[in-house]
């Protein structure tokens, strides 16, 4: 199988297209920080505030189930796949085209 140009898909797929996805509702916003439920553990209480983000660096983190990384790693994490396939089924779901190498 041919490779995937993850560091393209790194720079072209935001933070925030990830969240929606996921369907992530910050609670709370600071700038660039978001706060909410983590959509990883399955915290659904309506102001649970654990799972922070960073739209701008692309990073987050859960202080409950301490999953983190950027926001292919929440791709990853959320879908529970290897990165390969993981990424394949991420393009297909933001209607992108694969960066084959
Ligand atoms: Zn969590």
């Amino acid at each position: 199988m041919p490779g995937i140009d993850f560091d393209r898909l790194r720079r072209e797929i935001t933070m925030e297209e990830v969240l929606h996805l996921v369907g992530f509702q910050p609670c709370q916003t600071s700038g660039d920080q978001w706060y909410g439920g983590c959509p990883l553990h399955g915290s659904t209480a309506d102001r649970a505030r654990h799972f922070s983000v960073n739209v701008a660096s692309h990073r987050y983190y859960c202080h409950k189930c301490r999953s983190h990384g950027n926001q292919l790693e929440l791709w990853v994490a959320y879908i529970q796949k290897p990165l390969h396939p993981a990424m394949l089924d991420l393009c297909h779901a933001l209607g992108r085209e694969i960066p084959w190498i």
